[in-house]
């Protein structure tokens, strides 16, 4: 297998300098500076990515509607505020936890 050593004008050739104490020549510094600009530029572009994404999510989340009732989280957020449970939520209460208790006998084998 060749390992050729990398031209001057490369990170390659860069990271050899330093690692060797060789003197750096520009073309190798140059070489380098692009290099870590191209992976900060990379990395603040992830940074934001990420940054964006997460503002996104909690915007999402803000903007969540509540559920609407006839369903298990309404009901829950029924009894949470101590308001009456109407009749739509109460049967979606009993759908729910029926189906709980219908997966749970399916889990334990029953
Ligand atoms: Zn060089
Ligand atoms: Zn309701």
């Amino acid at each position: 297998m060749s390992r050729e050593p990398q031209p001057c004008g490369t990170p390659a050739a860069y990271q050899r300098h330093r690692k060797n104490g060789e003197p750096l020549d520009d073309a190798c510094r140059e070489a380098w500076r692009l290099k870590s600009a191209a992976y900060r530029a990379a990395n603040l572009e992830t940074a934001r990515a990420a940054d964006r994404e997460s503002k996104r999510r909690r915007r999402r989340e803000e903007a969540r509607e509540p559920m609407p009732c006839g369903t298990n989280a309404a009901r829950q957020r029924h009894v949470d505020r101590g308001e009456p449970v109407d009749e739509a939520c109460a049967e979606a209460g009993r759908a729910y936890w029926r189906e709980r208790n219908r997966k749970r006998r399916e889990a334990s084998g029953a």
